[in-house]
């Protein structure tokens, strides 16, 4: 009888091991009001970025956050044909994300206009003028994943962390998981 109970103690006590490090390795990802993961279509993929000609500061961070995603996850997200002027431009993408300055004093951010199926159809992202030159690729690079329905990360590595460090930043091995199995 000692044996039985210690086994399925033991047994118990493994389950919620389990439970414990998975929720703590798992990733939020954004959801809309059934629960479906917020994503764009295969086919929308590689997204184009639109950059206004205001935030012309935010082209080599822009370009720096394109390649971040795309080599992290081995996956063409997003695609970049080039400079115009100071534009980053692909208009041409099926899927286009559109970044423009806020006009309030809020922080960067990104909204997500989904239709059914948790499937996304735009991007605006509003980028905050006077963030700090050091912080910018973060910055984009935090709200490009937003804009692949990635939501916080609890590691400050990532680059899905809720608050902008000065530093390197990393891709994480759940969100590279998570983005082949949307878009590889
Ligand atoms: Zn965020």
């Amino acid at each position: 009888m000692y044996i039985v109970i210690t086994a399925a103690t033991v047994l118990l006590m493994s389950v919620a091991l389990v439970v414990a490090i998975w929720k703590h390795t798992s990733i939020e990802i954004l959801e809309d009001a059934e629960g479906n993961p917020l994503r764009w279509e295969k086919e929308a993929l590689p997204l184009g970025l639109l950059l206004h000609p205001t935030l012309s500061e935010w082209t080599h961070p822009a370009i720096r956050a394109v390649a971040f995603w795309n080599n992290g996850a081995d996956i063409d997200l997003f695609n970049f044909l080039g400079e115009r002027g100071l534009v980053v431009l692909d208009t041409s993408a099926p899927g286009l994300v559109e970044i423009t300055p806020r006009d309030s004093d809020d922080k960067s951010s990104t909204i997500l206009r989904y239709g059914s199926g948790g499937r996304v159809q735009a991007t605006p992202i509003y980028l905050d003028p006077d963030t700090p030159p050091d912080l910018r690729s973060r910055v984009i690079a935090h709200e490009l994943g937003h804009a692949l329905g990635l939501a916080h990360h609890y590691s400050s590595a990532s680059a899905m962390y809720q608050t902008a460090l000065a530093g390197d930043f990393s891709i994480m091995l759940e969100e590279t998981r998570v983005l082949r199995k949307w878009y590889e």
